[in-house]
C-alpha cells in the first residue's frame, strides 16, 4: 500500500492524501490553506482518483472537494452532517475570496457538482471500494467528523482531526485496532489544561465581566466552537446573543441530532441565545451582555463590529476560545492589544475592489480586557499517545502537524514511525 500527501503532512492546512492499493487510488481529504490576508492556497493538484473520503467539513480538509468533483467523476464518502455543513463553509469560502479580491478557488457550480457527488454514509456503515472494506467511526472532533478504517490484507485507520475527550457537544473517539495508523498531530508536544477547570475559568470570567457592567464578546469559529461555547454558558441568566454563521450551523446540527452528544442540551442552549438576523437587531445585541460571534480569529465577520463598540470600555472583555494563528488579528490582540483592519480611505469612499487584495491596514488599539481560553477540539500530546497505544498499530504515519517530531520521539521505540513530506511517496 502506497501513500502520498498532496499537502498538509508537515503543516495544519490544505490536507490531501492519495492511497494506492492494488491498482485503485483513493483520496483522503482535499483542503485549502486559509491564512489572513493571503489568497487561499490549494495542495498539489490531485491526480484522477477512483474514490474520495472526507472526514469533516473544516476548510483545511474540504476546501478543494468542489474542484475535485468538477474535474473528475468521483464519488466522495462522508456523513450527511459533514456534507450539510461543508456546503455552507464552501459557499462562504467563495464569498471571502470575492470580498478580499482573491481569485476564487472554485465556482458555485462546482459546489453544486460536489453536492451531487457525495455518497452519504453513517458511523458503522461499511462500503467496498478499491479492494478494501471501509468502515466509518466517530472522530470526536466535531459532530459528524469521521475516522475511516480500511480493511484489506492489513487494517489501516485514517483519523482526520480527532479528539478523545467527550466535550459537551460530541463524545470522544475510541481507538480502533489496526496495523497502520495515519493520525493527525495538531497538538503534538502540547498539553491542554484540565478541561473542567478551563470551562469554569471561562464561566467565571464571563460572570465577572457582566457583573462589573461590561460586555463579554466571544469570537468563535462557526463549526463546533460556537455551539460548545453556547453549551458551556447556557445556564447563565444574562442577555445573551449569537451572531454569524454559527447560527446556520446550529440549525444543521439540530437537523442531525444523532451526531450530537445531546440535542436536548443544544436546543436549550439555542433558546438561551437570541439570534442576530439583521443589522438592526445587531444594534440591539450590542446592548446585550454576552455575544458569541464569528470570526474566530477576528479577521472578519460580525465580531469586528462588536469589538469596535466595546474596545475602549475597560469593564468589557474579548474572550478568545480558539488557537490564533500567526498573523491573525486574534494573535495581534493577544500579544499586542491591537487589531488591524483594511483602510478604505477617508469615509470609506473607495470600494475594496478599487484597492486590490492588499489595502493599507489601519491599526486599532483595544483597551478592554483580553483573555484566552483553551476549548480545543483536538487531542493533545498525551491523549494522542493513549489513543495510539489503544489502536496498537505496527506502523504510524503522523500528519497535519507542525511539531510531529515531538510525538515521534515518544513513539519510535515501540512503533515504526513515518513522517512523510508533502509530495513524497511512502510504502506502508
Ligand atoms: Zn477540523
Ligand atoms: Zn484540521
Amino acid at each position: 500500500m502506497k501513500i502520498r500527501f498532496l499537502g498538509g503532512a508537515e503543516m495544519v492546512g490544505k490536507l490531501g492524501m492519495v492511497l494506492e492499493n492494488k491498482g485503485a487510488s483513493l483520496l483522503f481529504e482535499y483542503g485549502l490553506k486559509l491564512r489572513p490576508k493571503e489568497p487561499p492556497e490549494p495542495p498539489i493538484e490531485a491526480p484522477h482518483v477512483d474514490h474520495a473520503f472526507l472526514t469533516h467539513s473544516h476548510v483545511d480538509h474540504s476546501g478543494m472537494i468542489p474542484w475535485l468533483c468538477a474535474r473528475y467523476d468521483c464519488r466522495v464518502t462522508s456523513t450527511p452532517m459533514t456534507i450539510a455543513v461543508a456546503q455552507i463553509l464552501l459557499q462562504d469560502t467563495i464569498k471571502v475570496a470575492d470580498s478580499e479580491g482573491y481569485p476564487r478557488p472554485f465556482e458555485p457550480e462546482d459546489i453544486r457538482k460536489a453536492m451531487t457527488s457525495f455518497a452519504p454514509m453513517d458511523f458503522g456503515d461499511v462500503i467496498d471500494v478499491g479492494g478494501l472494506e471501509v468502515e466509518l467511526h466517530s472522530a470526536g472532533h466535531v459532530p459528524g467528523a469521521t475516522m475511516f478504517e480500511l480493511r484489506g490484507d492489513s487494517t489501516t485507520l485514517f483519523t482526520g482531526d480527532m479528539h478523545t475527550y467527550s466535550t459537551r457537544l460530541v463524545y470522544g473517539a475510541h481507538p480502533v485496532k489496526c496495523d497502520n495508523l495515519i493520525i493527525e498531530g495538531t497538538y503534538a508536544g502540547r498539553l491542554h489544561p484540565d478541561r473542567q477547570k478551563e470551562e469554569n475559568r471561562f464561566i467565571q470570567k464571563v460572570k465577572e465581566v457582566v457583573e462589573r457592567g461590561g460586555k463579554a464578546i466571544i469570537p468563535c469559529f462557526a463549526v463546533g466552537r460556537t455551539q460548545e461555547a453556547m453549551l458551556i454558558l447556557k445556564d447563565l441568566k444574562y442577555d445573551m446573543w449569537v451572531d454569524g454563521m454559527g447560527k446556520t450551523v446550529n440549525r444543521i446540527y439540530l437537523e442531525h441530532p444523532d451526531y450530537l452528544r445531546s440535542d436536548k442540551q443544544l436546543k436549550q442552549a439555542r433558546n438561551k441565545f437570541a439570534e442576530v438576523r439583521t443589522p438592526a437587531v445587531r444594534e440591539r445585541a450590542k446592548q446585550g451582555q454576552v455575544i458569541i460571534t464569528t470570526g474566530g480569529m477576528l479577521d472578519g465577520g460580525p465580531v469586528l463590529s462588536y469589538l469596535d463598540h466595546i474596545k475602549d470600555d475597560p469593564r468589557s472583555a474579548v474572550l478568545m476560545t480558539g488557537y490564533q494563528v500567526e498573523g491573525s488579528n486574534g494573535r495581534k490582540l493577544a500579544d499586542g492589544g491591537y487589531i488591524e483592519v483594511p483602510d478604505y480611505g477617508p469615509r470609506g469612499r473607495r470600494a475594496p475592489e478599487e484597492i486590490g487584495p492588499t489595502p493599507m491596514l489601519r491599526r486599532i488599539k483595544v483597551k478592554c480586557e483580553i483573555q484566552q481560553f483553551d476549548l480545543s477540539a483536538h487531542a493533545d500530546h498525551n491523549e494522542l499517545l493513549a489513543f495510539i497505544r489503544g489502536c496498537d498499530p505496527e506502523k504510524i504515519v503522523i500528519m497535519h502537524s507542525e511539531n510531529r517530531e515531538a510525538l515521534a520521539k515518544d513513539l519510535q521505540d515501540d512503533f515504526k514511525v513515518f513522517m512523510p513530506k508533502t509530495g513524497e511517496t511512502v510504502e506502508i
